[in-house]
């Protein structure tokens, strides 16, 4: 595939060290609250790369990790733990505030289809091997003790490399929300490797090392975790654009001089999801969720497919309008793939390789999206039977995993079970079939038509408590069960 890399500001052919087989990583959420809706565009757009990359038939080795100890509230090593703020907010320890959205990430993942890597690591299970790591950069002097922490020194750096392509507004974070500047540090980019306890005392979960109890910085997890789990040649790092300075930058400075080679030449990051008042953040209080969408009736899908509709190097901006309309765009789209007929003749394989070729073009080009669900409303439209049809579909959705047949069959099956009866006044109930409610869906009909509009109502109430929920078309009621 082209791909636009922000390591080097162009957009080239993917390649990988290995050819065939995809180091890929990823970094995780800092599990100190829910994650948005805009961390979740970033993973869901990871995820569609992942699996593009997938569809092309290179294997793929991703790794992700968990923050659960490291991140201060300042990007630039200054504030509080982020984990800690958490657990005193929530009364909780720690580790059960970790635990808790560790899980509710996953969650939202599953309800948005993204895959889970093939290693997920938090950080605190591999302390010994960020310990490694930094005495390594010790040993060979790309790092200093000083007030009590560890520093990584970008002096010694050839090229502290910085990517360009960020707004200046993200590189601003650490100085907007930055609180005191570390007068230990020798250099203005130099940043924490390993903090011990002559700072933030009340740090809950630190640990033995050779430079004192203490924790280890943000960044050296993600070095060290990659490190392990995709071996010494890194093919592809992926993140939110506000990632990119100073977390990878402070990678490539960490990896590079520890393993004296070039570490990883592909750089993804998305840009960020904002609301009409700015950047979302989980700081800020307020913040939404899935759960939150979830509540106000909207499928997690249709989110999905909100963020697919877009460009993941453009920032894109929530608002519930926006979200409505593409909810509306996802139903009407299951509503024309759940009319094609399933099995009604042989599936014409030329046609799907052909199509496959198609989206390719289209997705394979810096990963376009939007294009890919295009390509799904043409393949509607072609000149073939809706066999072939439902193939090419669940083709597309290897990658774009919007449940599209999923979703359409059970659309069928349920549509299957409406029935529909007209009595004598001309009146159409239309629902399971079951005589019960048509009875008490009648009844409300007669009490309406005798303007007895009390009655009517308690009878959609009553219906709604069981679960029915009806809905008034024109010379008739349909009901459902929600
Ligand atoms: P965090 O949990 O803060 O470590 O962030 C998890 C991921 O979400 C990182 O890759 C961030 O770069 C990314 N991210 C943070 N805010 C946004 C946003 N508003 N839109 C898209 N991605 C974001
Ligand atoms: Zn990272």
């Amino acid at each position: 595939m082209y791909l636009y890399n922000s390591a080097t500001h162009r957009k080239d052919l993917f390649t990988a060290h290995t050819p065939g087989r995809v180091e890929m990583y990823t970094c995780g959420p800092t599990v100190y609250h829910f994650a948005h809706i805009g961390n979740l565009r970033s993973y869901i757009m990871e995820d569609a790369l992942e699996k593009y990359l997938r569809y092309e038939g290179f294997e793929v080795n991703r790794v992700m990790n968990i923050t659960d100890v490291g991140h201060l509230s300042s990007d630039a090593d200054t504030g509080e733990d982020k984990m800690l703020m958490g657990a005193r907010r929530e009364h909780k320890t720690v580790m059960e505030i970790a635990q808790f959205y560790t899980g509710a990430f996953f969650d939202d993942c599953r309800k948005l289809n993204i895959r889970t890597p093939d290693t997920v690591q938090p950080a605190t299970g591999l302390i010994p091997e960020f310990i490694e790591m930094v005495q390594g950069l010790l040993d060979k002097g790309y790092a200093y003790i000083a007030g009590g922490n560890v520093y990584f020194d970008t002096s010694r750096l050839q090229r502290y490399h910085v990517f360009f392509d960020h707004d200046e507004e993200d590189l601003q974070v650490g100085v907007r929300e930055g609180v005191e500047e570390d007068l230990s540090k020798r250099n203005k980019n130099d940043f924490v490797l390993w903090f011990t306890r002559s700072k933030f005392e009340d740090q809950a979960l630190k640990w033995d090392s050779p430079w004192g109890v203490g924790y280890p910085g943000w960044h050296i997890e993600c070095s060290a975790i990659s490190l392990k789990y995709n071996g010494e040649y890194l093919d592809l790092h992926c993140g939110g654009i506000d990632n990119a300075f100073p977390h990878h930058t402070n990678e490539i400075a960490q990896s590079e001089s520890y393993l004296g080679h070039p570490w990883c030449p592909w750089w993804f990051h998305v840009h960020h999801l904002n609301t009409g008042d700015g950047k979302m953040s989980k700081s800020k209080g307020e913040f939404l969720t899935v759960s939150l969408l979830e509540q106000r009736g909207y499928d997690p899908l249709a989110y999905r497919f909100f963020c697919l509709q877009s460009h993941y190097r453009k920032a894109l901006v929530f608002t519930w309008e926006n979200l409505d309309n593409a909810q509306g765009a996802y139903r009407k789209l299951i509503a024309r793939v759940a009319a094609l007929r399933p099995g009604d003749g042989p599936v014409d394989e030329a046609a799907v390789a052909a199509q496959r070729e198609k989206f390719k073009g289209a997705v394979g080009n810096d990963l376009n999206t939007s294009l890919g669900i295009t390509a799904v409303y043409d393949a509607l439209k072609l000149a073939v039977n809706d066999a072939t049809k439902l193939a090419v579909l669940d083709d597309f959705d290897r990658v774009l995993s919007l449940d599209l047949t999923k979703k359409a069959a059970a659309k069928r099956a349920e549509d299957a079970k409406a029935i529909a009866a007209t009595d004598a006044s001309g009146f159409t109930v239309t629902g399971e079939g079951d005589p019960e409610i048509d009875a008490l869906v009648r009844a409300r009909a007669e009490a309406k038509k005798a303007g007895n509009f009390a009655e009517a109502d308690r009878i959609r109430d009553e219906l709604r408590k069981n679960g029915v929920e009806l809905t008034d078309v024109p010379g008739g009621v349909i009901w459902k069960r929600v």
